[in-house]
């Protein structure tokens, strides 16, 4: 029996794709290990968003390779396998397999073939890939993940995406609620589902809106999330569809990448600032009580001071309860790579702190705010420093002193703290919460 070992890197799509490699290696045979020391394979599923993303990996593999013993085969696999395909062998002579995100159904013959000597790239676009045969081999515990769709057609000017995981393509409505089908028997109540641009989702007859509501009627899902949804894809039906079904979770993480019109043009962003506060507002409006998270580039080639005004002011517009903020990072092989007026560093690095300020303060106000509130929290894992971590369903995180057997359980929580980004908590008894 071979051992083999995964190390992931990047976004849930990639944690996802991981649990579908332990299935097809799995079915040859392979166990998994969490000590690459102890693997014959080792396989690093790999980011390409961000330049430091790959520049770790390229750190990490060096690390790895020295368990390269009795045989070992080392292999990247994911987005930067795909970036850079040929020239990552050529660069990396300890790697003997480089593997894209369409190449994973054939992993266990390519790993032969590289047992053998041969080092291989497998880099084809499938675009009828869903690994819909292959099981996925999760982690106990009472979350999943459920792709629904992969690639991207959007191709918004700083991403790789559409370069390293091809055309937007959906799963059948029917396989997915299979699986979710499968997944709450076995006793998982909380679903997320996974797509580049989720929210863009149709198998060819049935949309967005069908989805959540057909997921909504499968017994034992409790609640039900998804990422990342894209702004102009949030159709009338989607958002009702939201409202009408009770497992959908009271938060959304809608990336805006931009507050200026200009720049969200120049990155091909489908919509300008007002289609997007709009969206924003209707979300609210449908959903009472929703959070709303973002992801944000600060310093995007010919972002100009006034511009990045824009961004700050949207922020407020917005009231996020959270955003994750990042620094452009040029990407090879993307269109943004050919925009002049590229932003200094040391300019770029004073607006995102300005940013990160900004974004910072309103979390903590609000989170400030939420102290003294009851929360339904479903009980998600063993926290590092001890107590429990658990998670509301408008997505904040909540230490809780329970036991370790209380993952999966649902309990109604007092917020008694706030670290200004995750609380600390008390649960209360139904009684207590009857007479509140
Ligand atoms: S929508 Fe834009 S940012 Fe998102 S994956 Fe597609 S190209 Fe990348």
């Amino acid at each position: 029996m071979k051992r083999v070992y995964i190390e992931t890197y990047g976004c849930q799509m990639n944690a996802a794709d991981t649990e579908i490699m332990f299935g097809v290696l799995g079915e040859r045979g392979y166990t998994r290990v969490d000590d690459p020391a102890l693997a014959d394979v080792m396989l690093v599923n790999t980011c390409a968003v961000r330049d430091h993303a790959e520049l770790r990996v390229a750190g990490r593999v060096g690390e790895l390779s020295r368990h390269k013993v009795n045989g070992a085969i080392l292999g990247v696999v994911g987005c930067m396998a795909q970036r850079l395909g040929p020239t990552l062998l050529e660069q990396s002579p300890k790697v003997d397999l480089v593997v894209g995100p369409d190449g994973y159904r054939h992993l266990a013959d390519l790993i032969q073939e590289a047992s053998a000597g041969r080092r291989l790239t497998d880099t084809a676009f499938r675009s009828w890939e869903h690994y819909e045969d292959v099981p996925p081999v999760r982690a106990a515990g009472p979350t999943a993940f459920v792709t629904v769709q992969r690639g991207c057609d959007y191709k918004c000017t700083f991403c790789i995406v559409p370069y390293t995981r091809g055309p937007e393509r959906s799963r059948q409505l029917r396989d997915v609620v299979g699986e979710v089908l499968g997944l709450a028997a076995s006793g998982v109540s909380e679903i997320t589902l996974l797509g580049q641009t989720v929210n863009s989702y149709h198998d060819g007859r049935s949309d967005f809106a069908d989805l959540l509501r057909a997921i909504g009627e499968v017994d034992g899902v409790k609640r039900l999330r998804f990422t990342s949804p894209y702004p102009t894809d949030f159709t009338d039906r989607v958002i009702d569809a939201m409202a009408a079904v009770p497992a959908v979770c009271e938060h959304v993480h809608l990336p805006v990448q931009s507050g200026s019109n200009p720049v969200l043009r120049r990155m091909l962003r489908r919509y300008t600032r007002e289609q997007y506060l709009e969206v924003v507002a209707k979300l609210r409006a449908a959903i009472p009580g929703i959070t709303l998270s973002t992801d944000i580039i600060v310093g995007f080639p010919g972002e100009t001071e006034s511009h990045f005004a824009e961004t700050m002011s949207l922020v407020e517009a917005a009231d996020f309860d959270d955003g994750y903020t990042f620094r452009y990072s040029l990407r090879e092989g993307t269109p943004a790579v050919k925009l002049a007026d590229h932003v200094p560093e040391g300019q770029a690095a004073e607006r995102l702190q300005r940013l990160i300020d900004l974004v910072r303060g309103q979390t903590r106000r609000k989170n400030l705010g939420r102290v003294g509130t009851v929360q339904d929290v479903l009980v998600e894992q063993r926290a590092k420093r001890g107590g429990m971590l658990g998670r509301t369903r408008t997505n904040l995180m909540v230490l809780l002193d329970l036991p370790e057997d209380s993952v999966g359980e649902y309990h109604q929580v007092r917020l008694t703290g706030t670290t200004g980004s995750t609380f600390t908590g008390t649960t209360i008894t139904q009684s207590a919460l009857a007479v509140l």
